[in-house]
């Protein structure tokens, strides 16, 4: 059997992040390929009872750090945890996803365990024994294959929402090994966190996005985007523009100096699709576009585009669906 292929879990409020079991699930993929077993690495706190449930998702053993000097995530005390962790199990390679946390940890893991990273993958493949992962480059316009050196050890931090999930295996549980570690010192703490309460739903890991640009002409607008938006559970975001604008935080922001999504519908409304916004979304699932300029770039990229103008479309799209709703409830 070759040596295992490691998973670092994500843990927040409580529950593994949903990112987790993507990773997983593709570890589980290329272990099987590589006849391995899928060790996963969790570091937190209040961690290890929910750690067995990684089996769902393929994950063979747990190995599990859980102090409550590890309960937020500080560099300066999980990175060198973590990295002993990855040192005692010694795996063939080691996924993690590219959520926030997870593009600083694999960053400094590399410097620290002097292995080659590849941030932000959507596509990994094991060929006669060797692993290569994909990613996008140039803002998406470009596809680039990564492969290491022989002995190396792979460092792939995969896009959220990209792989898919197992179906769950409800009756498999992983083993889990509780692990001593030494935690260093920081020379900062968090002290409190302060946790949105305003019930929207977040952009990252988002099913739905309902995104608005300057089409959507001021500020006020966006109410429309809102309402729609709050019908289907979707989470609101913005082009550069409507952000510059003043229109929308910059934490709604989708593009290359944004956020990279990838929901399963993105819908466009009054976006031109410049290749900078489409470098943070063109990976969704379902695109659709609403835009009054039946030559708009986006109409390229979408998978049902309406030519209209927002103003008059969203409102009866969003009547209609509150009935499709109301029949449906
Ligand atoms: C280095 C760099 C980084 C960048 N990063 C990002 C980024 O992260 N994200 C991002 O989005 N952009 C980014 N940009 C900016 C990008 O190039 C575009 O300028 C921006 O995406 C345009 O936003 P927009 O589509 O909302 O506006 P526009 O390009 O002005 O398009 C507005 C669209 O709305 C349509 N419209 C107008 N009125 C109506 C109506 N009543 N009904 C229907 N349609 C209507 C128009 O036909 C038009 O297609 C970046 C640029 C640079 C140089």
């Amino acid at each position: 059997m070759s040596k295992c292929v490691c998973v670092l879990a994500e843990f927040r409020a409580e529950n593994f992040r949903r990112v987790t079991f993507e990773v997983a699930s593709e570890g589980r993929r290329i272990a099987d390929v590589l006849g391995a077993e899928v060790c996963a690495i969790v570091v937190g706190h209040g961690v290890a009872e929910k750690a067995p449930e990684l089996g769902r998702y393929g994950v063979d053993k747990v190995y599990v750090a859980d102090d409550p000097a590890l309960e937020n995530y500080l560099p300066e005390t999980h990175v060198p945890v973590i990295a002993d962790m990855i040192k005692k199990c010694d795996p063939a390679l080691v996924l993690l996803s590219a959520s926030v946390d997870g593009k600083d940890i694999g960053a400094r893991l590399s410097a620290r365990l002097e292995e080659g990273l590849v941030q932000d993958c959507t596509e990994i493949v094991v060929e006669n024994g060797k692993v290569k992962a994909r990613k996008p480059i140039y803002a998406g316009k470009c596809l680039a294959w990564n492969e290491w050196a022989d002995g190396a050890m792979p460092l792939i931090s995969c896009r959220p929402n990209v792989m898919s999930c197992l179906p769950p295996s409800e009756e498999k549980k992983a083993v889990v090994e509780k692990v001593d570690v030494s935690i260093p010192i920081p020379r900062s703490s968090v002290t409190g966190l302060e946790l949105d309460t305003s019930g929207r739903v977040g952009l990252s890991g988002a099913e739905i996005i309902v995104s608005g640009g300057r089409g959507m002409k001021e500020a006020q607008n966006f109410a429309l985007i809102e309402e729609l938006a709050k019908l289907l559970g979707a989470a609101v975001g913005a082009s550069r523009a409507a952000v510059d604008s003043g229109w929308r935080p910059h934490a709604d922001q989708v593009g290359q100096t944004g956020k990279v999504v990838n929901p399963n519908l993105y819908i466009a409304v009054g976006i031109s699709g410049a290749i900078q916004h489409l470098a943070g979304m063109g990976s969704s699932k379902f695109i659709v576009a609403v835009n009054k300029d039946a030559d708009a770039p986006i109409f390229s990229k979408a998978d049902y585009g309406i030519v209209e103008d927002l103003f008059n479309f969203i409102p009866v799209f969003t009547e209609e669906v509150r009935k499709l709703k109301s029949t449906c409830s």
